[in-house]
């Protein structure tokens, strides 16, 4: 099966694709995720993509379409996938149909988280994660069971995303409204797109998720 999750930041397309990760053996392809490893090894590719995180930009269509072009065709995609913040731009949207088109493969659904943006800042301003196993937390609605301590690996070792403040949220949502959201009515014309109630809790919008799974 290979789907795509639509959404704006905070939107939950991480939760949900790790959830199908576990449940149907999918892989999550998350660019924002191969972007922080770059950062991470201080790449010059790492280097660049800092300086567009911070400031809620895009990267380049091109360094992002090349990075999905070689990842997808890794031997553990050939079971399926799911792509969390990638298609971004009509571009890319495109280069992925092309990339699909010569494997012969296509697209099973994809699924738009939709949000109310009011509740985006403040899902994103409190969230967090297990720095050791990368497990996410929020401020207000997923504390760990025990106080500092991750619920899955047992780590005391948090961390935040520096993209994840006030300010550059403000820039990412103006990055999905003008660049990302007109892709949806591409996937609409097609037949491919669904929509799930994203304000809804986890297990509901995964039960929403299953149920289109199950249609297609
Ligand atoms: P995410 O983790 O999906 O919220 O992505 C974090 C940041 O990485 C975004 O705000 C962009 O700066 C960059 N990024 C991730 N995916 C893409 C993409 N498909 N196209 C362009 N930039 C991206």
């Amino acid at each position: 099966m290979r789907l795509i999750l639509l959404g704006p930041p905070g939107a939950g397309k991480g939760t949900q694709a790790k959830r199908l990760e576990e449940t149907r053996g999918l892989v999550q392809l998350s660019t924002g995720d191969m972007l922080r490893a770059a950062v991470a090894s201080g790449s010059p590719l790492g280097q660049q993509a800092k300086r567009v995180m911070e400031a809620g930009e895009l990267m380049p269509d091109e360094i992002i379409i090349d990075m999905i072009a070689e990842r997808i065709e890794r031997p553990d995609c050939r079971n399926g996938f799911v792509l969390d913040g990638f298609p971004r731009t009509t571009r890319q949207a495109a280069a992925l149909d092309q990339m699909l088109e010569g494997k012969k493969a296509n697209l099973d659904a994809v699924i738009e988280l939709a949000v109310d943006e009011g509740a985006l800042i403040e899902r994103i301003s409190g969230r967090f994660s297990c720095a050791k196993c990368g497990a996410g937390y929020h401020e207000k609605f997923k504390r760990p069971k025990v106080e500092g301590v991750c619920d899955v690996c047992g780590s005391t070792e948090f961390s935040r995303r520096k993209d994840d403040n006030a300010e550059t949220v403000a820039a990412r949502l103006e990055a999905y409204r003008g660049q990302t959201a007109p892709i949806l009515p591409y996937y609409e014309e097609r037949g491919l797109l669904r929509r799930v109630d994203g304000m809804a809790d986890v297990d509901e919008v995964m039960r929403q998720i299953e149920a289109v799974l199950a249609s297609v």
